[in-house]
């Protein structure tokens, strides 16, 4: 029998409405102490079943949700399945888009919160991110290569989220034989990763599509890439004609690889400028010097750590954007991003507005972007749409 957790009258809402987070304070009473991780199955307040989900008393969310469903028990044989199931809705992306790099397990949103796996070709990076998906573990390793047959999978799970669940990060070499970086494919160029010491789990798969959409605006025009990772959207501009790139970050490690990823498409030639710097300040020296371009790609950090923190984001995502728009030709292309999960994109569209007033430009926005479709957004869940972006016309 596993423990009850009893939700407060008038707090089984979200539960009820397939929201896959219980908060500590709806919770009325948990008959004994589940241990970190431990299954549980959560009843309304009148004692009927709503779900089954797993247990921290640690953690602010007290439950995370596996399972709607009464009739269906969690044991070796459900994880094995979620597991597979999410691996097989990738199915077809390696094919049809010529990209080996792709996230297989979404958490929250593919039903296996705290859990988290990208695929770069023969390798897979996982992160166990809550104690709940942490119990599990093996069997998740065990199903994750019998369905990839990924020579090697990485531990990842030095994510600072795993502190809020009293669990302490960890990392290494699960399956194969170390390595640093990995090479793969997205849209039909090269790229190379460093999965041990990358940022995230060593690239942003979630700008797959995006890459393409923004790219189709770079032919002819000089491209500032800012806040530009290993070069991903430099690399597809580079392809599609850009005439001069220029990528500004604050990691060193960062801008190496960027070269390398051109290098390696055979755009060298296109005389890249790395510019390891704070993109603050950097668009302010151009400003100062007068630079211009004719397309900006901007795609900052999260801004927003939680929903706390809104409007402080949202004048920075302001700001950022006003500097930038300052630096385009009329006509030009400012590429926007954001990565804050809180805010949303009516929010955000609006500080891009209001960017447009501080520099006196008016601004159209021509396309509305999101997450790459490996990164599904769970309908019940918002909180899994943290990816928006802009493609602008600066007039
Ligand atoms: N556009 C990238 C992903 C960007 S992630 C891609 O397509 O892969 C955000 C990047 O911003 C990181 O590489 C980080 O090193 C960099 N960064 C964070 N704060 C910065 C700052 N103040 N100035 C410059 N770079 C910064």
């Amino acid at each position: 029998m596993t423990h009850i957790v009893k939700l407060r009258p008038g707090r089984e809402k979200t539960a009820a409405h397939r929201h896959p987070w219980i908060y500590s304070g709806a919770v009325d009473s948990t008959d004994g102490s589940p241990k970190p991780g431990e299954l549980v199955t959560v009843v309304d307040s009148a004692g009927a079943f709503l779900a089954t989900g797993y247990f921290n008393r640690a953690s602010k969310i007290r439950v995370r949700v596996l399972e709607w469903d009464p009739l269906v028990t969690i044991d070796e044989g459900w994880w094995r399945s979620r597991v597979a199931q999410s691996i097989a809705a990738r199915a077809g992306i390696a094919e049809k888009t010529d990209s080996t790099a792709y996230r297989l397990i979404h958490a929250e949103a593919d039903m296996l919160p705290g859990l988290v796996a990208d695929r770069y070709d023969d390798v897979v990076v996982v992160q166990f991110l809550t104690a709940g998906v942490e119990l599990a573990r093996d069997v998740i390793v065990d199903e994750i290569r019998e369905r990839t047959g990924a020579t090697a999978i990485y531990d990842r799970s030095d994510n600072a989220s795993r502190a809020r669940e009293e669990l302490k990060p960890s990392s290494g070499w699960l399956v194969g034989e170390a390595r640093d970086t990995v090479e793969f494919r997205e849209n039909g160029l090269d790229f190379m990763a460093s999965v041990t010491t990358g940022q995230k789990t060593g690239f942003y798969c979630d700008q797959r599509e995006n890459r393409l959409e923004v790219a189709a605006f770079a032919e002819g025009r000089s491209v500032l890439d800012v806040f530009s990772y290993s070069g991903g959207f430099s690399v597809y501009a580079a392809r599609a004609g850009a005439a001069s790139l220029t990528l500004v970050d604050s990691s060193s490690s960062a801008l190496e690889s960027a070269k390398w990823n051109l290098e390696k498409n055979g755009f060298a030639s296109c005389n890249p400028e790395f510019v390891d710097a704070d993109v603050f300040e950097q668009l302010r020296n151009y400003r100062k010097e007068g630079r211009k371009f004719g397309m900006i790609v901007l795609d900052p950090p999260k801004f927003a750590m939680s929903r706390h923190h809104v409007e402080k984001a949202l004048r920075a995502y302001k700001d950022v954007n006003m500097l930038a728009m300052g630096l385009l030709e009329p006509g030009g292309i400012l590429a926007t991003f954001s990565c804050s999960g809180a805010v949303a994109i009516d929010a955000f569209t609006i500080a891009v507005s209001w960017a447009g007033n501080d520099a006196d430009r008016s601004v159209q926005v021509i396309k509305r972007l999101s997450q790459s479709s490996d990164h599904p957004v769970l309908a019940s869940f918002l909180e899994s749409e943290y990816l928006k972006g802009l493609i602008c016309r600066i007039v």
